[in-house]
């Protein structure tokens, strides 16, 4: 069966987001998606999976309803379910910058560039390119030569932009993020910060690797996503991996969850350096008694213990 993943989002007033969650929630059950949907007085933010029929459904569904005038889906066509679950939540905002006082992109915004404008300002001479995601979305990939804001959360990144100003003073600015809806919030945030006419590419690296005209150029590596695919591929011309395996530092695109539950952070890492660290991304970690690699490979106590010494030597 064919099955389709839709990346969406729509700023729009929403008076009462929880009630709004509550019925949306049900509508969506009743249609058989899947998928996870932030709902704020601000809007609305989505990815949700299911099959052509139940996606088309919904589609229709929100466009029919004057709230979500112009909204605009970016559809992937899928093997099977890209969620296990369906979640609407009520959030204060949808995009949260950190800032003492909001952006409402309806109202302030960058300059929306397509695809194809996007990839020729890209490479004038006085443009610098801001990854506006977080950095392990950054580190499996992104455009070539983009910035690479120091941070840990993206609410983190407008404090490190007015900390490193002369990157961007009297340069075309230009943002990325994956479905756009950062960079609604971010590039308007520029503006108002006195950095010229910044521009944001429309759609997000989502539509640009799905465009026949760009064919996804000058992005290295993949796409990272938010659905049990994690990544996919954006440039149909040349494919060079950015990403880097977490215990070795060698060429890797693979991730994984640390198999400790209380860590649960996503790496990089080849089958065979999960194997060797027992999916565990720091010793604490695979030597953590709840270990779920251990669990689902099965390992005996000998097969652990041999591991952890294996490694204990190698770190000598
Ligand atoms: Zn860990």
């Amino acid at each position: 069966m064919d099955y389709r993943v839709l990346l969406y989002y729509h700023y729009t007033t929403i008076e009462d987001p929880a009630a709004f969650s509550q019925a949306h929630l049900a509508a969506c059950k009743e249609i058989g998606l899947k998928g996870r949907i932030l709902v704020a007085t601000e809007g609305i933010n989505g990815t949700v999976s299911g099959t052509v029929e139940q996606t088309n459904a919904y589609i229709a569904m929100m466009e029919a309803d004057p709230l979500f005038d112009g909204i605009v889906f970016k559809i992937d066509e899928v093997e099977g379910h890209a969620f296990k679950k369906m979640h609407v939540r009520p959030r204060p905002e949808l995009v949260n910058l950190g800032l003492d006082e909001d952006v409402n992109p309806l109202e302030l915004t960058g300059r929306h560039l397509s695809p194809e404008d996007f990839l020729a300002e890209m490479q004038r001479e006085d443009t610098v390119v801001l990854d506006v995601r977080n950095t392990y979305e950054y580190d499996v990939g992104h455009f070539r030569g983009a910035i690479r804001p120091d941070v840990q959360n993206f609410r983190d990144t407008p404090e490190w932009v007015r900390e490193n100003r002369e990157l961007f003073e009297g340069k075309n600015v230009l943002t990325y993020c994956t479905g756009g809806i950062r960079c609604e919030k971010f590039s308007g945030w520029m503006k108002r910060e006195g950095f010229g006419d910044v521009g944001q590419l429309h759609g997000g690296v989502a539509t640009y690797g799905k465009d026949e005209k760009t064919k996804g150029q000058l992005w290295d590596g993949k796409m990272y996503v938010f659905d049990e695919r994690l990544t996919v591929p954006i440039n149909h011309v040349e494919h060079v991996i950015v990403g880097r395996d977490h215990f070795d530092g060698t060429p890797c695109e693979r991730y994984i969850n640390c198999a400790s539950p209380d860590c649960n952070k996503q790496i990089l890492a080849s089958e065979e350096n999960e194997a060797k660290h027992l999916g565990g991304c720091t010793m604490a970690c695979t030597t953590d008694p709840r270990n779920r690699y251990i669990v689902r490979h099965n390992l005996s106590e000998e097969q652990v213990a041999a591991a952890i010494e294996a490694l204990k030597e190698t770190a000598k």
